[in-house]
């Protein structure tokens, strides 16, 4: 009888998940495709394109040496590159994919989907949460799932008798002397080397000089360890802080392995609670990441699925600017904070949550960029982007394009926000607390001019009042309109 053909995505790289969870040598095939149209269609960061594929043809030998016969296979696209063999099987099978449009391309030619395990709530659960809800708040969520999933939890109760530690994790970088962990460099080995060698004939961004991310399950798991043992414990205090001292600060790192697979959030969690039992890790840092994993993780692929396949294409605040030049040359501004921060996504294609928001993000909006612009230069240069975690971050958390579905305020500031908590500001061309002056921080300006010009979408927005009430109250609000009008120019014409 012909065997049953798995189709392997490159974010469904685990043996034990899936579609491959019931799969044996005896009866079933493997097939993965690499798609030209993908692999041609961006200019991708070179660290990215890397991380997938090498990471996919790693997890194909290891799958051959298992006994399992394994088609990898180069076609324009995925739906063309299964076509070509699935005659020779009985059926076709994957997990259901993590996009629309994957979804859409494998169901056309009839490959039999598995429910995604690949995350902790079924897409149906979370559904049921949200028509059970008022309003979608992720601290709502996230004590569900605690609940839920009977994590931190005593007696119906949360450890330590508080959900939430926010107020204790917003701690500025250390000033004093201070010794940030380090991590492991991944050693490269000859599929790797080969996948390198392919990339240099591509159009790519960035650079491959940092070996800072693994490709196989064992350089993912020497992750887990790695920010378990020196990172973990201070985790918390500094996870929204920013410091030209260290790349990565207390972070895991683990989103790319957690994105392709290689790493599972069961088992994340599993590790964590592991070493807080221990009585090694403050609780303040155990709920931190917890939250990340079971809290955020979830809850942003749950919303991916209920907002529809359209949601990408919202723009409440009707924003139209083209990209600005500095996002593809990190040298060409004297930002320090913009500079560092898409120096960091040239080296390494990661920096972590509040550059993405606060920096990147937070820039974007004030110059009226396209949400879509962001989102697609965000999806070529990040190396844990995927389309379920790219869309709600970027539509919705970081660009206020769906009118508050998702928060119901932006996350915009202005140069003081930048000021405290990192210390980028210090050696600046600019002055964060100043906002007409010619050396005036653009965030701090383009902050006002941002309220100034959206100020009829926000004045029912009571979460608003504050900020919009501020600008009122600015006697230099016309200076302050010109520059910021200056600033948008500027920065559109790549000239600061
Ligand atoms: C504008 C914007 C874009 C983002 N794009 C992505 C993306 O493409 N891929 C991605 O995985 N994360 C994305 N994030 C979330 C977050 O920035 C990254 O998950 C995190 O920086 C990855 O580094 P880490 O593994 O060291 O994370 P840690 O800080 O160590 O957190 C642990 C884990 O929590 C999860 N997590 C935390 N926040 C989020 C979130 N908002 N959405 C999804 N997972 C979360 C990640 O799996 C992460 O590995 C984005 C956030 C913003 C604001």
């Amino acid at each position: 009888m012909a065997k049953t053909l798995v189709y392997v995505a490159h974010d469904n790289l685990n043996r034990n998940k899936g579609a491959l969870a019931g799969a044996r040598p005896e009866t079933h095939a493997i097939v993965f495709v690499e798609s030209q149209r993908v692999l041609n269609g961006a200019r991708w960061n070179r660290q990215r394109l890397f991380f997938l594929l090498s990471a996919a043809r790693h997890f194909a030998e290891e799958l051959k040496d298992e006994g399992f016969e394994v088609t990898y296979l180069k076609d324009k696209d995925t739906a063309s590159g299964i076509q070509s063999i699935s005659k020779n099987y009985e059926e076709v099978i994957s997990v259901e994919p993590s996009s629309y449009r994957l979804s859409k391309s494998l169901s056309d030619i009839g490959v039999r989907f598995i429910p995604n395990d690949f995350f902790l709530t079924p897409r149906a659960l979370f559904e049921q949460w949200s028509k059970s809800q008022k309003s979608l708040k992720m601290e709502n969520f996230y004590r569900w799932q605690r609940q839920r999933l009977g994590i931190l939890i005593s007696n119906g109760e949360p450890v330590g008798g508080r959900w939430n530690y926010d107020d204790e994790n917003r701690e500025p970088p250390p000033k004093s002397e201070y010794r940030w962990p380090t991590y492991p460099s991944h050693e490269r080995d000859s599929i790797d080397e080969e996948v390198i060698s392919e990339l240099s004939n591509l159009n790519l961004s960035g650079a491959l000089d940092e070996a800072v991310w693994g490709t196989s399950r064992k350089a993912a798991l020497a992750q887990l360890k790695s920010f378990l043992k020196k990172s973990f414990k201070d985790f918390g205090p500094f996870e929204d802080a920013m410091t030209v001292k260290s790349w990565s600060l207390h972070h895991s790192l683990l989103s790319p392995y957690l994105n392709n697979g290689l790493l599972t959030p069961d088992e994340v969690i599993r590790e964590a609670l592991k070493e807080f039992d221990k009585g090694n890790i403050p609780l303040a840092s155990c709920e931190g990441f917890i939250r990340q994993i079971i809290g955020w993780r979830e809850y942003i692929n749950g919303l991916y699925w209920i907002f529809g396949e359209n949601y990408r294409e919202s723009n409440f605040l009707e924003s139209k600017n083209p990209l600005l030049p500095l996002f593809e040359n990190s040298q060409s501004t004297k930002m320090k904070c913009v500079s560092e921060t898409i120096s960091g996504v040239e080296k390494r294609g990661w920096v972590h949550h509040i550059p993405r928001l606060m920096i990147l993000s937070n820039l974007a909006a004030l110059c009226d960029v396209s949400p879509v612009e962001l989102l697609v230069w965000m999806r070529n240069n990040f190396i844990d982007a995927a389309d379920w975690v790219m869309v709600p971050n970027v539509i919705g958390m970081s660009m206020h394009a769906d009118g508050g579905r998702m928060s119901t305020k932006p996350y915009i500031a202005g140069g003081a926000y930048i000021s405290r908590m990192s210390d980028y500001c210090g050696d600046c061309a600019y002055n964060p607390k100043t906002r007409i002056e010619d050396d005036s921080c653009p965030f701090t300006t383009l902050y006002w001019h941002y309220l100034h010009r959206n100020r009829d979408r926000f004045k029912k927005n009571h979460r608003m009042f504050q900020q919009l009430n501020g600008m009122k109250k600015l006697k230099d609000i016309d200076e302050t309109i010109k520059r910021g009008d200056f600033l948008i120019e500027g920065l559109l014409a790549g000239e600061i």
